[in-house]
């Protein structure tokens, strides 16, 4: 049976996986010029814990991250409104509470899973389906046929929005910045929100004494005043 994936991201490269521990091979295709590790930092909850530990892939992944002790939410004024327990909510749901980095997670699932089956530069535009099978029309006119295909191409999907159409992501109201920076003196192993009335940031200690930031500002969806912020303007 021939499988074709669209989206060599986080949940692509985990199918694929998931298959071939079946018996079953999927071409993967991204439209990235290379299948390249980048990004921030990435949470997972227990449900995510739970996935990789049936695939077998959870030591690799827990030993790439940072097991974090809780989650702290703080208003504007630095009073915490809410805290949560990993112990417990781990000891209930199973590993919780979980931080990467989403290059580092990447990184292990690509090891995962051999080189021909990872075409890169490969946008998919359409599919369609005249004969048997599901055909893949890609950017550079090439075509592929498989009996199967999953679109796993993230948030701005441009085949759910053929094959589903009127969907599309529904803007949560702000405008986000976030990066990684050397962990400048933080102790504390957990993760934290401070909430304002115009945004709110946070902060996740990652492992290798890393730690993953994110600022979001309320703003209307497409601000050119907010697309024209250079980091130096923060
Ligand atoms: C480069 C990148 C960095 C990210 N960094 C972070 C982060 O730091 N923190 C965070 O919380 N989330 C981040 N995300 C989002 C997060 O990875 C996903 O929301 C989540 O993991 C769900 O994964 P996904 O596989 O559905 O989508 P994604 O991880 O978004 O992967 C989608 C993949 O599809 C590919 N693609 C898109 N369109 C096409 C097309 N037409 N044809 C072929 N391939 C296509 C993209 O190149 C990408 O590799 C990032 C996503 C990307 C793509």
């Amino acid at each position: 049976m021939k499988i074709g994936i669209v989206g060599g991201g986080i949940s692509g490269l985990t199918t694929a996986i998931a298959l071939q521990q079946i018996g079953l091979e999927a071409t993967v295709f991204d439209a990235a010029p290379k299948f390249e590790p980048v990004g921030a930092g990435l949470a997972l909850a227990a449900n995510a814990m739970k996935g990789f530990q049936k695939l077998g892939l959870s030591d690799q992944v827990v030993s790439k991250g940072n097991c974090l002790d809780g989650f702290h939410i703080f208003d504007h004024s630095g009073q915490l409104i809410n805290r949560t327990d990993s112990r417990a909510m781990s000891a209930k749901y199973g590993l919780d509470n979980f931080v990467i980095h989403r290059a580092s997670l990447h990184q292990v699932l690509l090891q995962h899973l051999s080189p021909e089956r990872l075409q890169p530069n490969k946008r998919a535009v359409r599919t369609s389906s005249a004969g048997p099978g599901v055909t893949l029309h890609f950017q550079d006119q090439s075509e592929a046929t498989f009996d199967h295909v999953l679109v796993a191409d993230g948030i701005n999907s441009a085949l759910r929005q053929q094959l589903l159409p009127g969907t599309s992501p529904h803007y949560a109201g702000y405008t986000c910045w976030r990066g990684v920076i050397e962990n400048p003196g933080y102790e504390a192993n957990y993760a934290s929100e401070t909430w304002g009335k115009a945004g709110r940031v946070g902060w996740s200690p990652l492992a290798e004494n890393k730690i993953y930031w994110f600022a979001c500002i309320n703003a209307p969806q497409n601000s050119p005043h907010m697309k024209a912020v250079q980091v130096d303007g923060l």
